[in-house]
């Protein structure tokens, strides 16, 4: 199991589900201290809970990515309460409405790409000072594989993943020599909520994804959240503005 160095504090957005949700929970089980935020508390309480449970210690930032006032809230609270925020995870995210571009309503196109994209460039916008003072820090976001190949159906969840690569990759370049590792990763069909809620309308998607994915399966979000903590700990110290694929070969057909 990788190793975080005692004392360390973690923040993850959209972690009352899914990926989110096995990502504090990885960090917690690391050693970390974790600041749990999600849009809704209901979920993100239940994480806390799982993490006290566990003999963790987290506490629950109420905040919706989109908002610049909440976003500094959440990172001010995390200092105000731990001291320090060493490790990000901008993850919080949802998948949008099905449709090709010209059907892409212009309200499912601003809302896909405000949580998606907004809501991680204003992650890192207020991470990086607290960060910066420290000298230290590692942000991972959350972009998909739907940010390194194109995706039917879906411009502007794809065109947001995309952005959050580049996004990545230029803030990685722009901190390197500051002592912050910035990463991304592009995690193929993960079994989650956001996923459940695109197979209510397509219940044949799950065999779809199964057989599309070269190992014939989907992900665990454990699996994703693993990759995630390892790209925080010293042991990929060398690794930066790089967005790591976790997709069982899904890509490399
Ligand atoms: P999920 O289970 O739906 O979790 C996403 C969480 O983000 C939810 O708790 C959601 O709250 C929260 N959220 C939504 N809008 C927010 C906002 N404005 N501010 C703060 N939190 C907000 O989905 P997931 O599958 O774990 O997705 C996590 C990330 O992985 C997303 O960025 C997604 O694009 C990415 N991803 C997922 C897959 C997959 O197959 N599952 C594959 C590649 C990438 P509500 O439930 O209240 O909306």
């Amino acid at each position: 199991m990788t190793r975080l160095p005692e004392g360390k504090v973690a923040m993850v957005t959209g972690a009352g589900s899914g990926i989110g949700r096995a990502s504090a929970l990885a960090f917690a089980k690391n050693g970390a201290k974790v600041v749990v935020n999600d849009i809704v508390a209901e979920g993100a309480e239940e994480t806390v809970e799982m993490i006290k449970a566990a003999g963790g210690e987290a506490i629950l930032v109420k905040a919706d990515v989109t908002q610049a006032i909440e976003v500094e809230n959440l990172i001010n609270k995390t200092v105000e309460i731990y001291g320090q925020l060493d490790y990000a995870h901008n993850n919080a995210g949802i998948d949008g409405e099905p449709a090709p571009l010209a059907d892409c309503t212009i309200e499912n196109w601003d809302r896909t790409i405000g949580i998606n994209l907004r809501g991680v460039f204003l992650c890192m916008k207020y991470e990086i000072p607290q960060m910066v003072k420290q000298g230290n820090g590692a942000i991972v976001n959350t972009a998909s594989i739907a940010g390194l190949i194109g995706t039917a159906n879906m411009p502007a969840y794809n065109a947001a993943k995309h952005g959050v690569v580049g996004l990545t990759r230029t803030a990685a370049l722009e901190y390197a020599a500051t002592g912050i590792r910035i990463n991304a990763v592009c995690p193929g069909a993960t079994r989650t909520a956001l996923l459940d809620s695109v197979m209510v309308v397509m219940p044949e998607l799950l065999e779809t994804l199964e057989s599309s994915h070269p190992v014939g399966r989907i992900a665990e979000p454990e699996e994703i959240a693993n990759t995630v903590v390892w790209l925080c700990s010293d042991e990929a110290s060398f690794v930066t503005g790089h967005p790591m694929v976790v997709d069982g070969g899904y890509s490399v057909q």
